[in-house]
């Protein structure tokens, strides 16, 4: 295996890509090529063979998913390309993102083929011609056997993740199945380690392979306070107001990276709406907006800026206190240049990284990178956001007793004292009360889901806590209640999917029954944690918003929640029917 330098491009034009993908990079809003892709894409477009090592997070899927796609022969209706894979999850999440990157080529057809799916569905997709299969090796090796699947057109495969392949015990498998393929091909390895069984295979399998490994250069980490926060998807962003609300001090700005700027609108949007003020800043804006924003967060009219990696690039502001990273990065280096945005001007700054739990990898890999330890952190709870709250009012209490106009206050007071009876510390309350405003200083802890909510007759609401974010569709959702807690599918009402989680109507009869059988049930890879939904959960209910548009890894979804044919509402009909 040869290491050598690689072309390396900032933009995806510069790689090589074609028109119809860079226009649905710019629509995904990927602003610039992850360091695997700048190395890789360039080399499997030219047709080398590749061993790119990265794992999850750093953009591999689109790294080989993208050349791959560039080289499809569209007139040719066969199985160009393979893409094989250790789980069933991750085929059908490259299958998607493969589909997704595709749109604008024409109609690239392209089958996740696993084990425990239908395999009479598979042949018959097969059949109707397929060009990219994505697939787990036990199941393709069952078709090659059966001769439903033909290689004879195969140009290119790639092993995705293949030291859990290893770990799994595929590689023999993958072994035999690479045997079965024709020798003019392009073969591309992708790993997150490469352990001695991995470079075997890819001794024997690959050609003159180019060795795409990420080089970091050395870098100052900054002296940066840093802690990381252990979240699922679903739950950011509850978690990040929690974080805001329990440690944010006014007058200090935040600056929060989003992967995407589409994200980056996303969660700009869902902040103002909780009261915050926030500014987005991304690749699209003109010098500009992008100095307004600036100057507005210096001046202190703007605390919260959202931005990209690209968008944050030198930006250097003293007020900046603090950084989150909302969306872990793509890569180390990354990840230093964002905490290097903080602790400006020899001040103390603070870093926080949320990391779910399939980048706890990369969460590794940063550590080793900047050889520091991120410490693993609790998430504020309640009772830390109202003991901020305390301190906070205290403070601006005690600001106002310095000032020198209370004079004028006190005659006031006396009489209020004398009308009403009450001591000055009681009337001190009250004051404290009038100014505090309408913000509770106390917050309620989360209620019981004591009452349930009757959704319509006779049926009971439930919350489920997975929504669009971690991939559910209505089908998910019936199938889990159908199948675990023996609910007819008929009888199951509504299904409303928002980002974070879901609303499902059941049948009141049915209800203890799908509480009690579902508590280990998990929706999508999500522990379901079903509940009774509250009347806080259908207040807190956000407005609806296509999601999906930035992430290839999730549903194509539409906006309008899901509603059984046999829920739908009917249009008047017939006589004298009239709507009032
Ligand atoms: P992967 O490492 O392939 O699992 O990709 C991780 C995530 O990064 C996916 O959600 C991709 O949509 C996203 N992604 C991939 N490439 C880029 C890019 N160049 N810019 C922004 N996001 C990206």
């Amino acid at each position: 295996m040869e290491i050598e330098p690689t072309p390396a491009s900032e933009t995806f034009a510069g790689l090589g890509l074609n028109a119809p993908l860079l226009q649905v990079l710019d629509q995904l809003g990927y602003e610039t090529p992850t360091p695997i892709q700048q190395h890789t894409i360039p080399l499997l477009l030219a047709g080398r063979d590749v061993i790119g090592q990265a794992q999850t997070g750093t953009g591999k899927t689109a790294a080989f998913a993208l050349p791959l796609l560039q080289r499809l022969d569209l007139t040719l209706n066969a199985v160009q390309a393979l893409i094989l894979t250790p789980t069933r999850e991750l085929a059908i999440q490259v299958a998607e993102a493969v589909h997704t990157y595709s749109k604008q080529l024409g109609r690239v057809k392209v089958l996740p083929v696993y084990g425990g799916d239908s395999i009479q569905k598979q042949l018959a997709r097969l059949r109707g011609g397929v060009h990219i299969v994505v697939g787990t090796p036990g199941r393709l090796m069952d078709h090659v056997r059966r001769d439903t699947l033909d290689f004879s057109a195969l140009k290119t495969v790639v092993l995705d993740e293949a030291d859990e392949m290893l770990r799994i015990g595929f590689l023999e498998d993958v072994e035999w199945l690479l045997g079965q393929m024709p020798q003019q091909r392009q073969t591309a390895l992708f790993s997150a380690t490469l352990p001695k069984e991995v470079r075997r295979i890819a001794d024997r399998y690959l050609t003159n392979p180019a060795s795409a490994e990420v080089a970091h250069k050395t870098l100052t980490v900054p002296t940066v306070e840093q802690r990381s926060l252990h979240v699922s998807e679903a739950h950011k962003l509850e978690a990040l107001t929690l974080l805001l609300e329990a440690e944010g001090a006014p007058g200090e700005a935040i600056l929060i990276f989003a992967r995407t700027k589409l994200r980056v609108a996303e969660l700009a949007e869902r902040l103002q709406a909780r009261g915050y003020a926030v500014e987005a800043m991304h690749g699209d804006l003109n010098q500009a907006q992008r100095e307004s924003v600036l100057r507005r967060l210096r001046a202190g009219q703007v605390e919260i800026v959202i931005a990209t990696d690209v968008a944050a690039r030198g930006l250097d502001v003293e007020r900046i206190a603090r950084v989150v990273n909302y969306d872990i990065p793509g890569d180390p280096e990354a990840y230093v240049h964002r905490i290097g945005r903080t602790a400006r001007a020899g001040r103390a700054g603070q870093a926080v990284l949320f990391v779910t739990p399939r980048e706890e990898r990369m969460l590794r890999e940063i550590e080793r990178y900047t050889r520091q330890k991120i410490t693993r952190a609790k998430l504020p709870t309640r009772a830390d956001v109202a003991a901020r709250r305390l301190a906070l009012f205290k403070e601006r209490l005690l600001a106002a007793l310095e000032r020198d106009d209370l004079e004028f206050y006190l005659p006031l007071l006396g009489e209020v004292a004398a009308e009403s009876g009450r001591d000055m510390a009681e009337i001190a309350a009250a004051a404290a009360r009038l100014a505090h405003g309408d913000q509770p200083l106390v917050v309620p802890v989360e209620p019981a889901p004591e009452a349930v909510p009757v959704a319509e007759d006779g049926m009971v609401r439930l919350f489920i806590a997975a929504g669009r974010v971690s991939g559910v569709r209505p089908a998910d959702i019936v199938g889990a209640i159908a199948n675990e807690a023996g609910v007819p599918g008929k009888a199951i009402g509504a299904i409303d999917i928002y980002d974070d989680f879901t609303f499902v109507d059941v049948p009141a009869e049915y209800y203890a029954q799908v509480l009690s059988a579902m508590t280990t049930t998990t929706i999508r890879n999500q522990p379901a944690r079903i509940r009774p939904a509250t009347e806080r959960d259908v207040r807190a209910t956000p407005a609806r918003r296509p999601y999906g548009a930035d992430q290839p890894h999730g549903p194509r979804a539409g906006g309008k929640p899901y509603v059984p044919k046999n829920k739908r509402p009917k249009p008047p009909s017939g006589k004298g029917r009239r709507r009032p």
